[in-house]
């Protein structure tokens, strides 16, 4: 459950940042009256636009609206009805006033109902013109029950026996409004001068208070990190769509999904975060989008860290595993890296980014990080920033030369690989002296790589220099050292050796090319494994041959009646399940071959046991194992790492 809904989350706040405009000084502003009756279906919609110095006025809107008038300057003209908008012609003055009247049946593809209705800015609802930022000030009309709530500053509530009005005002907005209509109860406080809401359908009203005061809790805790918030308002609104999607200080959130803890949690402070980073200071995409490493940074992963220094390192491991995952071809550059379409595109621009300001932390230390952030926001408030941008702030912070940081993270792809050659103890004038060697095999790097000595009684923590293909350090300690770890916190971002990562499923289902073995042929467990494999391998998987036989020549899915695949696992020298729990309907699990090659094993009782996985396996992918009973996941977990081959156990 929680991957679905943070996927969709990933994916449309990855997309709600325009692009940079062609012409960011010509501002269009609108005054728009907007009545939607959700019951009937219905929309009406006057324009007034302000448009300077032009002879012709090129609208985009949705073809399923119907041009009632159009009035330029007191007279009323044509529209030149287009595909997908039209055309005014104009007289070309200095402030010329263009009234439009649009009404029309709202179409099935958008939903509106008892529930409420959503009309996304993308639906072509609000007519604009090409390429330039827009103000608005924007009036929603809705019969009674309902309430309308859109992006922007709320500036003015009317209501009367019949309607409830609601007047929003933007300055500068990257897209045009989405506006969510439902039958709402309202709950508010205000913090900071900050209007917070929720707008949340009866049914889960109880929440609002929850919601209310983790909002005020993120919004405190951003402002203080980066400067106070960038907007008047915050709303939390519910959707009867299964969906959470950010915006301009708003997020629309499903009515299912806001009982659950993830999105009170890491989700919420997420999107509230992209009111800094995306929506606060724009993302200028040629250089890459920064913002999501940075908010992944400062909201996921700060929240995980504020659990404490396991959860952290958890979290990296997780970050590092997935990238170990990753096959090389789908790999790329963190600044390639726009927008969300895939897991690899969130392991590189999501993971990948965020973990490098973990290590720039570790690189300039605590203040110097908190304030370049500082820096950075009050220089860009509400334009565009690259990664250069970036980088400058921190660089006129510190009064250090970054390039060399920001350019080996960000502008190749792969990971640095380290190993631990040599290591050896001598006795020194002051105790002991642990001797060892750090080898960099592929791209020379230059890392800060932590080191722990384990020596009788305590540990000794220090970070060493690698910039060199091999380098010999050594490390006094008064104590004899029992063990040394290299990065055993998982503090740089490195390609993990294989006893570090032991095998999991995503090692399958993201490899380029999968290969399915389905060893029944049974209608419903084949009808089962189909739906399965879609949901697993999805569309981008280069070949997916179904074959009931056959040699494994690259990354495979074994799918099969549980003692078919026990037989297959025996014939073939692989690895078995080891919890044989005979309450187990089914399961799925992961190997790798003496070639490394992955393969995935999954058994099932019947056809139907099969069924139970289609939703659920998916997310499922960090783990190495997982049981089945029904529909419900027993027991997963990550094989166990035997030894580490960056760590030393000194003879005794
Ligand atoms: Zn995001």
């Amino acid at each position: 459950m929680q991957g679905v809904i943070r996927v969709t989350f990933a994916v449309v706040c990855g997309l709600t940042f325009a692009l940079p405009s062609i012409a960011a000084d010509r501002t269009i502003h609108y005054n728009v009256n907007l009545y939607v009756d959700p019951d009937a279906r219905a929309i009406e919609i006057e324009n007034r636009i302000t448009v300077n110095g032009t002879d012709r006025l090129i609208l985009r809107f949705a073809d399923w609206l119907d041009v009632d008038r159009v009035i330029v300057d007191g007279t009323t003209v044509e529209l030149d009805r287009q595909s997908g908008g039209g055309v005014i012609s104009l007289p070309g003055r200095d402030r010329q006033i263009v009234f439009l009247t649009l009404s029309g049946d709202i179409p099935e593809t958008i939903p509106a109902g008892s529930d409420g209705a959503a009309l996304f800015g993308s639906s072509g609802w609000f007519p604009i013109t090409q390429a330039e930022d827009l103000s608005y000030e924007l009036q929603v009309t809705v019969p009674r029950p309902y309430r309308a709530v859109s992006s922007g500053r709320l500036s003015e509530e009317t209501e009367t026996a019949s309607s409830t009005s609601a007047t929003f005002i933007s300055d500068m907005a990257l897209e045009p409004p989405s506006v969510f209509i439902g039958p709402y109860a309202q709950a508010e406080r205000v913090s900071s001068n900050v209007r917070l809401r929720t707008y949340f359908h009866k049914d889960i009203q109880d929440f609002s208070d929850q919601y209310l005061e983790k909002s005020e809790a993120y919004l405190n805790r951003f402002s203080s990190e980066i400067g106070p918030y960038p907007y008047q308002d915050f709303h939390v609104v519910s959707s009867p769509l299964p969906v959470g999607y950010g915006f301009v200080n708003l997020a629309y959130v499903g009515r299912m999904i806001v009982p659950l803890p993830f999105m009170q949690g890491r989700s919420l402070a997420h999107e509230i975060l992209h009111n800094w980073w995306g929506n606060g200071v724009f993302v200028d995409y040629r250089e890459g989008n920064w913002a999501e490493g940075l908010t992944t940074y400062m909201a996921d992963y700060a929240l995980e860290a504020d659990k404490g220094p396991e959860a952290a390192r958890q979290m990296r491991l997780d970050w590092l595993r997935d990238f170990a995952a990753l096959p090389p071809e789908r790999d790329m550059p963190v600044k390639a890296f726009r927008s969300k379409r895939h897991d690899a595109s969130q392991i590189v621009g999501y993971n990948k980014a965020a973990f490098v300001f973990h290590m720039l932390k570790g690189e300039i230390g605590d203040e110097k990080f908190t304030e370049s952030l500082k820096q950075f926001w009050a220089e860009h408030k509400f334009s565009y920033a690259d990664w250069s941008d970036l980088r400058h702030a921190f660089e006129t912070v510190t009064g250090r030369d970054l390039g060399w940081f920001f350019e080996q993270w960000l502008e190749s792809k792969v990971a640095p690989e380290i190993q631990l050659s040599m290591a050896d103890v001598h006795r020194g004038s002051n105790g002991y002296v642990s001797e060892f060697t750090i080898r960099q095999i592929g791209s020379v790097y230059s890392l800060n790589i932590p080191i722990v000595i384990e020596t009788r009684g305590r540990l000794v923590s220090e970070h060493v220099r690698l910039s060199e293909r091999e380098q010999t350090f050594r490390i006094q300690s008064e104590t004899k050292p029992l063990r040394l770890n290299v990065d055993p916190s998982f503090d740089v971002f490195r390609r993990l050796l294989p006893g570090e990562s032991p095998a999991i499923l995503r090692d399958v289902t993201l490899a380029p090319a999968v290969d399915v073995l389905l060893l029944s042929e049974q209608s419903p467990f084949v009808d089962a494994s189909q739906r399965l494999l879609a949901r697993l391998l999805g569309d981008d998987t280069v070949t997916t041959p179904i074959s009931t036989h056959g040699q494994i020549e690259k990354a495979t899915v074994v799918l099969g009646p549980s003692e078919v695949i026990e037989e297959f696992a025996t014939a073939n020298g692989l690895e078995g399940l080891p919890q044989n729990d005979t309450g187990n309907t089914a399961a799925a699990w992961v190997t790798r071959l003496e070639d490394d090659l992955p393969v995935m094993l999954i058994s099932a009782r019947d056809g139907d046991a099969l069924s139970a996985l289609v939703r659920s396996l998916p997310h499922y992918g960090r783990q190495s194992y997982v049981t089945y009973a029904g529909n419900k996941a027993i027991e997963r977990g990550i094989w166990p790492v035997e030894s580490s081959p960056l760590e030393f156990v000194f003879p005794d």
